[in-house]
């Protein structure tokens, strides 16, 4: 078999090598990545890494010999500017060029940024998306200086977490009517709230930024929506994200929101699969983007498992999780178009769940500090279990009796 070039060292592309090798698949690899540093993960980028409990070294998928001894080349620092598809090959910006027989885009996401008009530009405004940005970051937060975070989405919460811990002073603005208005309920929004306000962050919703000032080319302050203005040392900015689609879009595959892909993460070219944050696939007769290690993950090995001769088609289940202080969220489940809630209190104090449902049927739950409502819900998810309404209203009856 030809080579497979993976463009893109993160979550996904990594986790396409490492089930080809499991799948005793002795293809030549080559895996092309942007950043300098080995594959890592990037949730606790935003958690304990960037809290300072946690080393680089922990945050790698495997260590660096792990790449050599399975024959699989990692290019690092190296870019993908174009494909060639006909050629079958990818440019880098060196000039190098690197032929394929297969190829698998693992590009990710870029996070959105504020343009220059309102401020974007000015040093001491930051996004987060890689070991870069955190680390940055990390030099940035000190106790007593003052934050603002652009956003009420899991990005900008959990930075609001760690800054608190570090002591410094948070206000998080969010446009929208409310945080979390994208991903979750209304409840599950309300106890997250509760619980940043309770550790002293400044949460102000339906609240837009109106434009960054800076002084000597570095923010410091915020012209709020509202009128007001807050002094700021630093911005975080938490907007969401856009998928790495360009270089699919330049060599004509199609692209929506994101690579357009089949079942088996295939683009429009039979040789060309995408993953991970980059990919845009179908689901329940719908086209989706989730942006998760969940998917990245599981849709890389079905990916594999074609590659490798098999054929089982990625069924996304999706499930995320989030830490902030001492509240762990889970999320399983996909909770687009939900139209009813079910609130559940939970066996610890200030534990929740909230069951989300469309059309009667159960689609998805969150649970703070409530693992059981999530293991249990995510069983019922996978299972196609619908839960007994009369025991998901008692809060005395044990979750168990739902899985029967
Ligand atoms: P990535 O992991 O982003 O990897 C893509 C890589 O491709 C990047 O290294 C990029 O530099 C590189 N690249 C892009 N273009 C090129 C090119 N042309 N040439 C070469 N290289 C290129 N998910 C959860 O499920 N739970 C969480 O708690 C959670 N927390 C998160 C916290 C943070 C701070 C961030 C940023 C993400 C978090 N996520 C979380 C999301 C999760 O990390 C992503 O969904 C996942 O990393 C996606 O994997 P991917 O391989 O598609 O993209």
């Amino acid at each position: 078999t030809g080579r497979l070039v993976i463009v893109g060292a993160g979550q996904a592309g990594f986790a396409l090598a490492a089930k080809l090798r499991a799948l005793k698949d002795e293809r030549p690899m080559t895996i092309i990545g942007s950043e300098e540093v080995i594959p890592y993960q990037r949730p606790p980028l935003s958690k304990k890494y960037l809290l300072g409990e946690m080393e680089f070294d922990r945050l790698t998928f495997r260590p660096e010999n792990w790449y050599p001894d399975n024959g699989v080349e990692l290019l690092l620092s190296t870019y993908v500017e174009e494909i060639d598809r006909k050629a079958k090959r990818v440019r880098m910006q060196d000039g190098a060029v690197l032929e394929y027989e297969t190829l698998a885009l693992a590009t990710g996401s870029t996070p959105r940024t504020l343009p220059a008009s309102v401020g974007g530009d000015l040093a001491g405004v930051f996004t987060m998306r890689d070991k870069r940005d955190a680390d940055l970051l990390m030099g940035e937060m000190r106790p007593g200086r003052r934050l603002l975070i652009i956003g009420g989405g899991y990005i900008g919460l959990e930075a609001a977490s760690v800054a608190r811990h570090l002591g410094l002073e948070v206000t998080l603005i969010e446009m929208a009517d409310r945080i979390l208005a994208r991903v979750a309920a209304e409840e599950t929004a309300d106890a997250m709230r509760a619980i940043h306000q309770a550790h002293g962050v400044v949460i102000r919703e339906k609240t837009g930024l109106h434009r960054l000032t800076g002084e000597n080319g570095r923010v410091c302050a915020a012209e709020l929506s509202d009128g007001s203005t807050i002094d700021v040392d630093f911005v975080i900015v938490g907007i969401g994200v856009t998928p790495n689609d360009l270089l699919a879009q330049d060599c004509g595959l199609e692209v929506g929101n994101g690579i357009v892909v089949d079942e088996f993460a295939r683009t429009s070219d039979p040789s060309i699969f995408a993953i991970g944050d980059c990919a845009m696939l179908p689901w329940k007769g719908k086209r989706i983007r989730l942006e998760s290690v969940q998917n990245a993950v599981d849709q890389a090995e079905a990916a594999a498992a074609i590659m490798a001769g098999g054929n089982a088609p990625y069924d996304a289940k999706p499930w995320f999780w989030s830490d902030q202080y001492d509240v762990k969220l889970q999320i399983a489940g996909f909770n687009m178009g939900y139209d009813e809630t079910f609130v559940r209190p939970g066996a610890r104090e200030g534990s929740l769940s909230v069951w989300y449902f469309r059309e009667g049927k159960f689609i998805a739950v969150d649970a703070i500090n409530d693992a059981k409502a999530y293991v249990t819900g995510k069983k019922m998810l996978e299972a196609g279990i619908e839960p007994n309404r009369a025991v998901l209203a008692d809060p005395a009856a044990d979750l168990k009796q739902l899985l029967v």
